[in-house]
């Protein structure tokens, strides 16, 4: 048997932040900074093919549902205060999605499903603080917009 220790320390409290996003692993380390920068050196993670996609209106009702409860369980159970929801550009969920959709038209989903999904866990967390983000590449860098 192997084993590994890690080089960070175990952190004995709960983040106080959720990050939502694309499970594209790409953008892993980029999300991390952009929590750092809004003031979370920590944080919890629900990542999923779509990222905030699945809490919006426009997904199917089971694959709302499930991410919802995921959401609430880290919500409450991890007493999250701050929550996160970033989509990207060029996201493989939605262009398997809306096959043949303009870019333009397919981020002006994600626009509107960002806000739809804000919505949703305002509404069922009302203390929660919600931030909407779209993440692009722009040359070497990722560039986070707040919405
Ligand atoms: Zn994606």
């Amino acid at each position: 048997m192997t084993s590994f220790l890690s080089k960070t320390n175990h952190r004995a409290a709960h983040p106080e932040a959720l990050a939502v996003y694309c499970s594209d692993g790409r953008f892993t380390r980029a999300v991390e900074e952009l929590l750092a920068h809004l003031g979370h050196e920590a944080l919890d993670t629900l990542t999923l093919p779509g990222g905030p996609a699945l809490l919006a209106s426009t997904t199917s009702y089971s694959e709302r549902e499930s991410m919802s409860r995921a959401a609430s369980f880290l919500v409450v159970g991890h007493a999250i205060r701050h929550v996160v929801l970033i989509a990207h550009a060029n996201c493989g969920y939605y262009r398997e999605r809306y096959p043949g959709e303009s870019p333009a038209a397919i981020e002006a989903r994600q626009l509107a499903d960002l806000a739809s999904a804000r919505q949703a866990l305002e509404l069922a967390h009302p203390s929660l603080h919600v931030r909407t983000q779209y993440l692009r590449v722009t040359g070497k860098q990722v560039q986070f917009d707040e919405q």
